[in-house]
């Protein structure tokens, strides 16, 4: 199928962004690795180095995936702190939650299936909250920014680590040649799925600009925002805070 190319009903993409990740979640790190050249883990790293979290604090990583975020802030809490790992695939929660183990992270960190547009937590429950290259995915942004600002508490800081926009030049035409041919091919022969990296490609090109996520942050209640490109902005760092 080319869905990826035509517009999508808003019902019927959250059913496809779950068929994306449920197809993609036992191979997602391997995937990863191969696509960004190990990269992500250092946009990963810049991302921790942001958090300002402290011993005892409490952080609610949104769309965690196989919680590279959340192990990251689970040893910056430490013990006496807590991580919540959410994701609103059940397959990505559990390989999660596996993940997290075999790291050794079991005692401050829990697991939340839960969409990113309606947390099931209570106002002002988090010191930090993270969503890495997960936004992208959300149907409904706006309201996934509204419900992250409301769980943050009274200075507390919201990430957002996602694919960008290249602001470097020259770079934009390598990066499209990379995502719409490489990538498809990396897609189809090592997770035998063509589709799903073709609509990863697809979803980047249509995620806000840098400037107009700042807007959308905004627009939410967050204050102070902020962005950091990475790669020449293939990948950008937002950052926004409650007050
Ligand atoms: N944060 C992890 C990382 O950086 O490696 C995982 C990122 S993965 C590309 C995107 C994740 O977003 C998937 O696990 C997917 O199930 C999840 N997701 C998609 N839509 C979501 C939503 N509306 N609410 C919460 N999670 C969502």
């Amino acid at each position: 199928t080319d869905f990826g190319y035509q517009q999508v009903p808003v019902a019927e993409k959250q059913a496809r962004v779950r068929a994306v990740f449920e197809s993609v979640a036992s191979n997602y790190d391997l995937m990863n690795d191969l696509m960004s050249a190990g990269t992500h883990r250092l946009w990963k790293r810049f991302t921790l180095s942001q958090t300002g979290l402290r011993p005892g604090q409490r952080a609610l990583d949104v769309a965690g995936g196989t919680g590279d975020l959340s192990a990251g802030m689970c040893k910056q809490v430490g013990e006496n702190g807590l991580v919540v790992l959410t994701d609103i695939n059940a397959a990505m929660l559990a390989e999660g939650r596996d993940a997290m183990t075999d790291r050794g992270f079991v005692n401050n960190v829990r697991f939340s299936l839960a969409n990113a547009e309606r947390l099931p937590f209570p106002d002002n429950s988090f010191d930090c909250v993270t969503i890495g290259f997960g936004l992208r995915n959300v149907t409904d942004k706006a309201a996934a920014l509204r419900s992250m600002q409301r769980v943050l508490k009274p200075g507390g800081q919201l990430l957002i680590l996602e694919f960008s926009h290249p602001v470097v030049p020259g770079l934009k035409p390598l990066y499209d040649a990379y995502s719409f041919s490489v990538l498809p091919w990396l897609g189809k022969v090592v997770a035998r799925d063509e589709d799903s990296y073709r609509y990863l490609a697809e979803s980047i090109r249509k995620f806000p600009k840098q400037p107009e996520l700042i807007e959308m942050m905004q627009a939410a209640g967050l204050e102070n925002c902020k962005y950091h490109n990475l790669t020449g902005g293939i990948v950008a760092l937002h950052r926004g805070y409650r007050f």
